[in-house]
């Protein structure tokens, strides 16, 4: 073993250290089945100062290194590449405040998200960032990637949850603070540097979250519609009835919705198919008055001509099985692979000629092919998934092309929510200029001049 090695043993004890056979696939495979080379070792710090002392040594040696949380990212930004040390923040998972009065909850970076989601609800909280990995990702990678999910037309992406943010920086230098202040114009928001970053300037090693009284109510109800313009003007409508409250607006076409009862085995609560699924939900504060809002809400969109149908969810168990069709989605992709999958933001008021363009430009290309889109359509993102190309990696190219091509041209973003990572690196200037890019790589190499936290992920140096 190498010196290195040696030194990296001592600074994080042998529960810190997996080398050589010991090395499992989990830390060179991720939840989409990818696998990068095999480590020749994985570093398992307990602390930040750990974390500290693992960068300060690999600084000096210039061994380069990529973190891991619960990789159920999407980009490939967590594999391994050839030659670098994985860091994985998996023992950084403790719960190490809940304050009640100031609202916050302070967790290790490695806390798994479903675990702060469960101890901020036991006590009379909601730390509303929700997706489906929640049992999985953490809130490292939640915060490395900016994550999204379900709720954010309600609470925003995981940016906007964070007061206080620690992190270490590749020379080993612990930077920021757990502050719990709301208000805090003290200079330069150093806490936005690493989130969103996808651990290419610095390591997360704890986090103070911000919290929102847990709701009493949760009213759901899936509608139908003709069109798009009407989607768009129910969303509205819903908006303006709850005062901006909706806490989710997902739509799904109706090709997803037939793949997603195909895999869940449901079938639809309505006697008729419709071109577009809404399934929107409001939380509240008082159970009985919330439903009969939500309802009245619902009745007037239908007596406007908005929504065709409706079904609203009765008991929890009724929500849940709503929420399962817009769950499924990792069912479904598994179910038509190979396929790919695209993440993109696009204007609202661009949305459907975006979709019917992109759909007819795929068919040409790929007659036959099976495509799906469904999306947090009140956020502006939109999920497709096709089987067109997938099996061949020079026809996975074109449609990507033209995927994120025709995202440009609409003045979207070619990624939403999961990152750019390695997979999306090629596309990032259909959304970024050449004068983004060149302070990206400034600001890169100003805190990591010897470029060795996850070089080449979402561009090269
Ligand atoms: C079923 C399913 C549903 C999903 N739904 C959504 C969704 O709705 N919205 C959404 O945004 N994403 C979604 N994702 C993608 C994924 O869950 C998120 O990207 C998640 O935030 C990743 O967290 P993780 O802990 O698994 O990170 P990882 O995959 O381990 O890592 C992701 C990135 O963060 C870096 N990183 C991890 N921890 C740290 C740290 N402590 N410090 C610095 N860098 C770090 C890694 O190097 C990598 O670049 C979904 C994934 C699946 C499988």
């Amino acid at each position: 073993m190498s010196e290195l090695f040696d030194r990296l043993k001592e600074a994080v004890g042998p529960a810190g250290f997996i080398a050589g056979d010991d090395v499992g696939p989990r830390y060179f495979t991720d939840v989409a089945d990818k696998l990068g080379p095999k480590p020749s070792l994985v570093l398992r710090p307990a602390s930040t100062v750990e974390v500290s002392e693992i960068l300060t040594l690999c600084h000096a040696a210039g061994q380069p290194l990529v973190p891991q949380g619960g990789m159920t990212g999407l980009v490939g930004a967590g594999l391994p590449a050839e030659g670098e040390v994985v860091l994985s923040l998996e023992r950084l998972n403790a719960i190490e405040e809940i304050d009640t009065e100031s609202s916050t909850m302070t967790v290790g970076a490695g806390t798994v998200l479903q675990t702060i989601q469960e101890q901020a609800g036991a006590k009379g909280f909601s730390f509303p960032l929700d997706l489906g990995a929640r049992g999985s990702c953490t809130i490292g990678g939640n915060l490395s990637t900016n994550a999204g999910g379900n709720r954010v037309i309600r609470y925003g992406m995981a940016r906007d949850l964070v007061l206080g943010l620690e992190a270490v920086l590749a020379d080993g230098s612990v930077v920021g603070n757990l502050n719990k202040l709301i208000k805090n114009n003290t200079g330069y928001d150093l806490r936005q540097l690493f989130i969103g970053s996808e651990g290419t300037l610095g390591i997360i090693t704890r986090v103070t979250l911000r919290l929102y009284p847990k709701p009493a109510s949760q009213t759901v109800a899936l509608c139908g519609l003709d069109d798009f313009a009407q989607v768009i003007r129910f969303l509205r409508h819903m908006q303006n009835a709850f005062s901006g409250g909706i806490s989710a607006f997902e739509v799904m076409w109706q090709s997803y919705f037939a793949e997603a009862r195909k895999v869940t085995g449901r079938h639809s609560p309505f006697a008729d198919p419709h071109p577009f699924y809404a399934l929107t939900e409001v939380l509240g504060g008082s159970p009985e008055r919330d439903q009969e809002a939500f309802e009245s809400a619902l009745a007037s969109a239908f007596d406007a001509g908005l929504i065709n149908d409706a079904v609203v969810a009765k008991s929890l168990a009724e929500v849940n099985e709503l929420w399962q069709l817009r769950d499924a989605s990792s069912e479904v992709t598994r179910n038509l692979a190979p396929v790919l999958g695209y993440d993109v933001s696009i204007p609202v008021s661009r949305m459907v000629a975006f979709a019917e363009v992109l759909t007819a430009s795929i068919d040409e290309l790929h007659p036959g092919n099976k495509t799906v889109i469904f999306g947090h359509v009140g956020d502006g993102n939109l999920h497709v998934t096709t089987t067109a190309g997938a099996a061949d990696p020079e026809q996975s190219k074109a449609v990507n092309s033209l995927v994120y091509k025709l995202t440009g041209a609409n003045h979207g973003s070619i990624s939403a929510e999961h990152g750019i990572g390695i997979v999306k690196r090629p596309y990032l200037s259909y959304s970024r200029s050449d004068n983004d890019i060149a302070l990206m790589r400034t600001l890169k190499t100003a805190l990591d001049p010897k470029g060795i936290l996850s070089p080449g992920r979402i561009f090269e140096v």
